[in-house]
């Protein structure tokens, strides 16, 4: 089935975080319906139709929200994929099941991008145990990084290991007192920067991108997004180029962020998510169509919007309490506030973004 589906269609969301919930505003604009399937109330359900609040594994409950919705999309990577692969039986899952289960799995990732996409990568090595963990590091070297393969995120399951690290104690970091874990070792980028491209791709194949974005990390959390990124016109085709090599090879469709360390003139893929991006949050501001209008429109069967540029824009993340000081924010002209409804502020966690507009000046 790839014709539009009408006004008054039912998108179902799994997942109901904050991109979710932007989803659905834009997915709302759009006169779709939202109904979220996800644990319990939080930022998506607040803004939308319908709400089933169940596990994912609650297979009775999967069936009666798919009875009740005309195509499904998740705006998180660690909705388990047997999931996705269960609805895909019943209703049109987009991005497919496949696309979330090699997302979600950093084994699976690498691999894909290395031997199917044929896209670069910094070494790596799949590392089960402390065993294969020695022997990674002595073909990698060091410094390096320790990623868990899955349910890692904002730095969460990650460990650097430098020169004089332990490798015993790197590996108990991340396992425990478990002897196996699923874990991938990568040598440590000494990247210039880090730039990311999202890209749509809608039921016929036809693919949009916004201008590649350049990201600014505060412990292993986004901390702002600058579009565009400041790079040479070579490095942002190598980037683009990939991200839509990627974005066809697995058959996308919707939304899909690449992430990519800059060194020199060269670029290396981090990582992957087959969602709307936190580095895509300044498109609601700064751009023609939203990333999130975008996906709804793919999901739902839409031609894509036009991405155009219309303003400059710096996307700064609100972690934690910043959200309780937005006096100025609130007051200024060119400051827009996307706040998530989110509950108690804790380190970190992100509670909202504003963005800031400039001409474009170039
Ligand atoms: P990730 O969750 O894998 O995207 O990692 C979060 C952040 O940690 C990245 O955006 C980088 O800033 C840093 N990082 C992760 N992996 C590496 C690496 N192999 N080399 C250098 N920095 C890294």
């Amino acid at each position: 089935m790839s014709s539009p589906l009408p006004r008054g269609a039912v998108l179902g969301m799994l997942g109901g975080g904050q991109l979710g919930r932007m989803t659905a505003l834009d997915a709302a604009r759009l006169g779709y319906r939202v109904h979220v399937f996800c644990p319990g109330p939080g930022p998506a359900s607040q803004v939308s139709d319908d709400a089933t609040f169940a596990a994912y594994d609650d297979r009775e409950a999967l069936a009666a929200f798919a009875a009740k919705v005309d195509a499904i999309t998740y705006e998180f990577e660690n909705v388990p994929a047997e999931t996705a692969t269960f609805l895909a039986g019943l209703k049109p899952v987009r991005p497919g099941p496949h696309v979330l289960a090699t997302a979600q799995d950093r084994i699976l990732e690498k691999t894909f991008l290395t031997d199917v996409a044929g896209a670069p990568v910094a070494p790596w090595a799949e590392v089960h145990s402390l065993a294969d963990l020695t022997e990674a590091l002595e073909r990698i070297g060091r410094p390096a990084v320790l990623k868990t393969a899955r349910g890692g995120y904002d730095g969460k399951g990650q460990v650097l290991i430098r020169p004089e690290t332990d490798a015993q104690q790197a590996w108990n970091t991340l396992a425990g007192d478990r002897s196996s874990l699923p874990t991938v070792l990568e040598g440590f980028v000494p990247f210039d920067l880090e730039v990311s491209v999202v890209v749509a791709r809608d039921v016929h194949g036809q693919t949009a991108t916004w201008d590649c974005v350049e990201n600014e990390h505060e412990h292993h959390i986004l901390r702002r997004t600058h579009a565009p990124a400041r790079i040479s016109p070579a490095v942002r085709e190598k980037a683009e180029h990939i991200a839509h090599g990627i974005c066809a090879t697995l058959d996308v469709v919707g939304v899909l962020g690449v992430e990519f360390f800059v060194v020199g003139e060269d670029v290396l893929v981090n990582e992957m998510a087959p969602r709307p991006h936190n580095s895509g949050h300044w498109t609601q501001d700064g751009a023609m169509t939203s990333q999130f209008e975008q996906h709804a429109r793919a999901v739902m069967g839409l031609p894509l919007g036009s991405t155009r540029r219309l303003f400059n824009t710096v996307m700064h993340n609100l972690l934690g309490d910043e959200i309780d000081d937005l006096e100025d924010a609130i007051g200024a002209s060119d400051h827009r506030i996307h706040l998530y409804g989110k509950g108690a502020p804790r380190p970190g966690r992100k509670m909202g973004h504003i963005n800031v507009i400039s001409p474009i000046t170039e």
